[in-house]
């Protein structure tokens, strides 16, 4: 877990505290199959009074170990990920849905902080935005240079299926 008191915040009505952490992935309940990250996690953040909800505004930024979903290279890229959710007292009626709920003036950051961040991984990274890729003939990297194969010929099996279409 990790807790904020928000007792303080809830008696004001413009309430509001600031926050700054360095967790280690097991306090995100990450695991390497999750996400692989290295090194710590940084959160920056608010939590302020917002009437009947507490708003929790936050930056979470993590190193993470991927593979270039186009040269297949292991890199260490970034993630930045932003969290706006609101807390809602577990007493409330109303509760909308995919909200966080707190008890006992305590609000767990836990839960949101580790969703944003696998929510914000992208399903295929790339060590570089231009990243050349392997060549399709001989499986170079072609970031490294030009192999200097051929790639414009059709590929026979789509060769034949135009064929076969043909026909
Ligand atoms: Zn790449
Ligand atoms: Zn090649």
């Amino acid at each position: 877990m990790i807790k904020i008191n928000v007792a303080e915040i809830k008696k004001r009505l413009v309430g509001k505290k600031d926050f700054s952490y360095e967790l280690k992935p097991a306090e995100l309940n990450i695991t390497e199959a999750d996400l692989p990250l290295t090194g710590t996690v940084t959160v920056k953040g608010t939590i302020s009074n917002a009437g009947d909800v507490l708003l929790l505004e936050a930056m979470v930024e993590a190193m993470v170990n991927r593979t270039c979903g186009r040269c297949l290279k292991a890199f260490t890229g970034k993630s930045t990920a932003e969290v706006l959710e609101k807390f809602y007292p577990a007493s409330a009626e109303n509760i909308e849905n995919d909200a966080f709920i707190y008890e006992s003036d305590i609000v767990d950051l836990m839960e949101p902080i580790r969703e944003s961040l696998l929510l914000a991984e992208p399903l295929q990274a790339l060590c570089r935005i231009d990243c050349q890729g392997l060549c399709p003939v001989c499986g170079a990297d072609r970031n490294k240079g030009d192999c200097g194969c051929d790639t414009t010929t059709v590929d026979p099996r789509l060769a034949a299926l135009k064929q076969f279409i043909k026909n």
